[in-house]
């Protein structure tokens, strides 16, 4: 391909709408451009690396015994409605594109394809002796993000390669799965990335196994958190430790104290000369259920701890036995709107009256409490008053009334000890999640009652899987791993071309004829090569090319007339003069060792 032929477009600004490397490269290089918020065209180059990365997926999807099939992108809402998920993905925050068709039937845009696959298998599969069967799929996903950001890492719209498996018994789902770690693994090694596999949340579902893979930078969503003795590393959403001793609490007299102003644990204790381990904080938050119905919340911490949303969303739908779609903290509008008084906020004890939601609204008339082990393990503390401005010191949990059961509602974080090796010690990183396998269990097929004859002729839901990878995050996960000050250094495996013979003055017609003669000689090597013939100045093709970040340049400049060349690795910027058949078949050995 001739760089003259390419459409590359390169900007040499910053375009304003990008804040991370990988976003202002991507578009900097003509590689992506915005249609509009969080949709984006993948341009030529793109989709070039979109096709490689799909390519070695296939292979391994096939190596790993996974059919490739094609769903529907339009999914009717009644199979959402049979999973019970139609509500909670369309309404309020829900991130399901849904429309109406001419007959007022309502559909949704595929954002994930449990739904699908779990009815299709429920018809196609009858029999054990179908059992295994993994399908994937490889297309374009529809979420209404809240905050689509990061170009191609957050997306409204965007490629991802989606896989479920069906199976007769557990076993053979965690064979599945372990095929499909270890398949994922070679993906990411394969694309040249640096992917760490870490525990992930799996829902309500406890002990179902989920592995996400994190392609660790500091542009990452997601906090990830490694035991230095590299045996443990989980999304913090998931993570365990020991939290700190907390500092003991001398024998001192109970009593309530006036505290002004000092509604936040800092404030407090500053005032008051305590350390934030000595102190039980109690949240008052907002649990908002899938039937829309509203519950409050009471949740117990240590003082220097924080709550992990996703542990509490878990527990809490563990509790009640019925999804939960989020908690937030109560604002006082709220309280208002309920009609109830004010509520002590800033001094909130764990012992708070139900009375005080006595003629709410829409609320729940009493709150559900819940504690973190933190708190529940202190003999002695100091905690909210249930009054405005006020506290009480030295209190203990009997005098409450009793010393509530504690789980874990915390969020683990560096510095603290892991608890499978007292030794060791977690340390904290920023990840992109490209990939997420996940044992489903039978969550779907008993929900959608999707069922299979077993061998003793008795009809059972299957046991499912679920695998996951963002093709087009992946994509741009490479570049913001792979980059520097000038542009993209493409993995070559990745790359969209491998090589790019850059003619210093196609005016010169000696370094015009070995620019086409090295070319061809590549192509007929199956190389896959750009020539850079524009006329242009040589310093705007070197900066071009070093931006679009083809792994391998062969520049013909001055020297052309005496049949040498320079051969220059993108990635270290290693640069040797040599005569040209010597240069190519230097790269032939490179790229096809
Ligand atoms: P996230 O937590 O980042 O929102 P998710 O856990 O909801 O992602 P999955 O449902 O596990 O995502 O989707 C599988 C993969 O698809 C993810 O691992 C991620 O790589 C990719 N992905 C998810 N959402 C987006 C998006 N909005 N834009 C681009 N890629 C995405
Ligand atoms: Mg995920």
């Amino acid at each position: 391909m001739r760089v003259s032929r390419q459409m590359l477009v390169t900007l040499r600004d910053v375009p304003a709408e990008a804040e991370i490397a990988s976003h202002q490269l991507l578009l900097r290089a003509g590689y992506i451009r915005r249609v509009g918020s969080g949709i984006y065209a993948y341009l030529p180059l793109m989709w070039k690396v979109i096709q490689r990365i799909t390519s070695i997926v296939r292979e391994e999807m096939g190596r790993a015994g996974a059919l490739e099939t094609l769903l529907p992108q339009l999914h009717p809402s009644e199979l959402w409605q049979r999973s019970g998920r139609w509500q909670g993905y369309t309404a309020g925050e829900g991130i399901m594109f849904h429309l109406e068709d001419r007959q007022g039937r309502e559909l949704g845009l595929g954002p994930t394809h449990e739904e699908v696959i779990t009815s299709l298998a429920g018809e196609l599969l009858r029999s054990y002796r179908q059992l295994p069967v993994n399908l994937y799929q490889i297309q374009t996903k529809f979420r209404d993000e809240i905050r689509p950001r990061f170009g191609l890492m957050r997306g409204r719209e965007f490629i991802m390669k989606d896989a479920y498996s069906f199976h007769a018994s557990e076993e053979s789902l965690q064979g599945t799965y372990a095929a499909m770690d270890e398949a994922y693994r070679r993906i990411f090694s394969r694309c040249g990335l640096d992917a760490v596999p870490v525990d992930a949340d799996s829902g309500a579902i406890g002990g179902a196994a989920s592995q996400e893979f994190m392609v660790t930078a500091d542009a990452g969503e997601d906090l990830i958190l490694i035991s230095d003795d590299g045996l443990y590393a989980a999304n913090q959403e998931k993570a365990i430790s020991r939290p700190h001793e907390a500092i003991p609490l001398d024998t001192g007299e109970s009593a309530t104290l006036k505290t002004p102003g000092q509604g936040s644990i800092e404030s407090l204790c500053e005032t008051q000369g305590w350390h934030p381990s000595q102190v039980v904080k109690v949240l008052l938050l907002l649990a908002r259920m899938e039937d829309e119905s509203e519950k409050p919340l009471l949740v117990a911490l240590r003082g220097d701890q924080d709550l992990n949303q996703v542990k509490l969303v878990n527990a809490l739908s563990r509790l009640l036995d019925q999804g939960v779609l989020d908690c937030r903290p109560i604002t006082v509008d709220e309280t208002a709107r309920q009609g109830l008084g004010p509520l002590p906020l800033g001094a909130i004890g764990p012992d708070l009256d139900d009375a005080v939601l006595k003629g709410a609204r829409s609320w729940a008339p009493s709150f559900i409490r819940l504690a973190d082990t933190t708190a529940t393990e202190l003999d002695r503390f100091h905690c909210g008053g249930n009054s405005n401005e006020l506290h009480r010191c030295h209190c203990d949990w009997e005098s409450l009334g009793g010393r509530p059961e504690g789980q874990d509602l915390r969020n683990a974080r560096a510095g603290e000890t892991c608890v499978h090796n007292p030794k060791a010690r977690l340390r904290d990183k920023r990840g992109i999640e490209v990939g997420h396998i996940f044992q489903l269990g039978r969550k779907y097929s008993e929900a959608m009652d999707s069922r299979f004859t077993n061998e003793n002729g008795r009809d059972e839901a299957f046991w499912m899987g679920c695998y996951g990878i963002g093709i087009s995050r992946l994509a741009q996960a490479a570049v913001e791993q792979h980059h520097d000050e000038a542009g993209i250094c493409w993995p070559t495996a990745i790359a969209p071309f491998e090589a790019i013979v850059v003619v210093a003055n196609i005016q010169d017609e000696a370094q015009l004829a070995l620019g086409e003669a090295t070319y061809s000689t590549l192509l007929e090597a199956g190389i896959d090569v750009l020539l850079d013939d524009r006329k242009e100045r040589a310093g705007v093709k070197f900066k071009d090319a070093d931006l679009i970040g083809i792994p391998w340049r062969i520049v013909i400049g001055r020297d052309a007339a005496e049949g040498n060349v320079e051969l220059i690795q993108r990635s270290n910027r290693e640069m040797r003069k040599l005569p040209h058949a010597e240069a190519t078949s230097s790269l032939l050995r490179a790229l096809r060792p």
